[in-house]
């Protein structure tokens, strides 16, 4: 069977502004594709080129197999919801499910399929109602039963939860799964929320500044990210990314160098810890999902796993867990076009500078702790992340535990850190540990 949709290079320029940069994506017959990135970065578009409501700068569309990048938008068997739903304020719901069948087939009033749809959406109680009439979350509905009426090929929703409130975005959410599956019709859902493209999504194909980054089933997306963006996209609370460098003596166990500690990796090394040999005495960004650490002493390391310490800054209680915000004494690596997408609560609470009396706790308490001068210098640092974007904040670890631990803020912590969860992504952000898939070929 041929797919849905095809995007081959497709670009979108606005003037000399590239919106949409070569995107290369297939959609299979009856899959739920999520777009997701941050704000600006070209989803929309993406989804208005498939539509036929922008053109194509560069590359080609083909729907059902076909060549479609001439073809008119109403010829496309393709229905839309937008954010704002846009109904007919003089139509009542069922005038409203009604219309696009009436334009096809102005003979018959559609009574039958009219209802069919509204009971898979449970609005039949609001066929008689006006929009004004009506709740963000029924007028959305209601959106969302026009567009399904006429049974599209494709089915396209951009962003259509972002204006209802949080507990009724989640219950529609459930709600969108159900019918889509429910109808087997292929579907492109653009969000900028990341726990939203997880929970929908078939496969999430994640967008930065026009370029596509990655589209993976969301645990793959989760467990390999391909680069640090869609690691830090990826996830609440976000990965820990760290600045590091890695120590690979020829005569001595490989670390990764954090500036003030070091995590030892385990002997013998992994597969994918033996390939970071080659980037010995480089800049790298560490990363470690909140999971990926516990609190212990080293006497409890499993194998696989590298003690270090912290000393705890703030402490958030949620019930069934505890999310611990630490100094480790090191760098926070920034992610440039992302801080401003994601909450500022990921983050953490907003943090004191460094203080004295945390580097000397630092040094006291753990064997492991390495001394100021193997820190790297400056000239050392990764490319990716440039000297003004990074932070000064003390807290740079967060891990994720259960609530029966009760740790003291000020106090220190020992920690274990599952190297087997370890993620390394190199200066330009690519992730390299674990190894990529399609490893580049080594050239001795
Ligand atoms: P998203 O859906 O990810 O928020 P959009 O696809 O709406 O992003 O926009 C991508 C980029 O293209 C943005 O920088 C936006 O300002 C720009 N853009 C979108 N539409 C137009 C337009 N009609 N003219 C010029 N620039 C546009």
């Amino acid at each position: 069977m041929s797919r849905a949709i095809e995007l081959r290079e497709v670009s979108k320029r606005y003037g000399d502004t590239y919106a949409v940069r070569r995107v290369s994506l297939t959609v299979e017959p009856g899959e739920f594709l999520v777009l997701l990135g941050p704000s600006g970065c070209g989803k929309s578009t993406v989804l208005r080129m498939i539509a036929g409501l922008e053109d194509i700068t560069e590359g080609e569309l083909l729907l059902g197999g076909e060549p479609a990048s001439d073809v008119l938008p109403r010829e496309r068997d393709i229905a839309m919801v937008f954010q704002s739903f846009a109904l007919y304020p003089s139509m009542t719901t069922r005038e409203n499910i009604a219309f696009p069948l009436r334009l096809r087939d102005p003979s018959t009033d559609h009574d039958d399929e009219v209802r069919t749809t509204a009971r898979m959406l449970a609005i039949e109680d609001l066929l008689e109602r006006l929009p004004a009439q009506m709740s963000g979350g029924e007028r959305q509905r209601v959106a969302m039963g026009r567009a399904i009426s006429r049974r599209p090929s494709v089915f396209l929703l951009d962003e259509p939860l972002s204006s209802l409130d949080a507990k009724l975005r989640g219950h529609l959410r459930a709600e969108i799964a159900r019918i889509v599956a429910e109808l087997g019709v292929t579907t492109v859902y653009v969000t900028h929320d990341q726990a939203e493209a997880m929970s929908l999504g078939d496969r999430v194909a994640v967008m930065r500044d026009g370029v596509l980054q990655q589209a993976s089933p969301p645990r793959e997306l989760y467990a390999r990210p391909a680069n640090v963006f869609v690691a830090a996209f990826v996830g609440t609370p976000r990965i820990n990314l760290l600045e590091g460098v890695v120590h690979a003596p020829l005569d001595g166990p490989m670390a990764l160098d954090l500036g003030r500690q070091r995590l030892c990796l385990p002997q013998p090394l992994t597969t994918d810890h033996q390939l970071l040999r080659i980037q010995q005495g480089r800049p790298v960004i560490v990363g470690l999902r909140p999971e990926a650490v516990r609190i212990g002493p080293p006497s409890q390391a499993r194998p696989g796993e590298a003690a270090i310490g912290g000393i705890v800054e703030h402490v958030e209680y949620l019930g069934h867990e505890v999310l611990v915000h630490l100094n480790t004494g090191s760098r926070r690596a920034v992610v440039p076009d992302l801080e401003s997408s994601r909450p500022a609560v990921d983050a953490g609470p907003a943090r004191p500078a460094r203080r004295p009396w945390i580097d000397r706790a630092l040094h006291r308490v753990n064997s492991v702790v390495v001394s100021r001068s193997s820190a790297p210098g400056p000239a050392q640092q990764p490319a990716a992340v440039p000297p003004e974007r990074r932070t000064t904040a003390a807290g740079d670890l967060v891990l994720r535990s259960g609530p029966e631990h009760r740790v003291r803020v000020g106090g220190h912590v020992p920690l274990l850190v599952d190297l087997e969860r370890l993620y390394v992504f190199d200066h330009t952000g690519l992730r390299i540990c674990p190894a990529p898939d399609r490893m580049p070929a080594l050239h001795t």
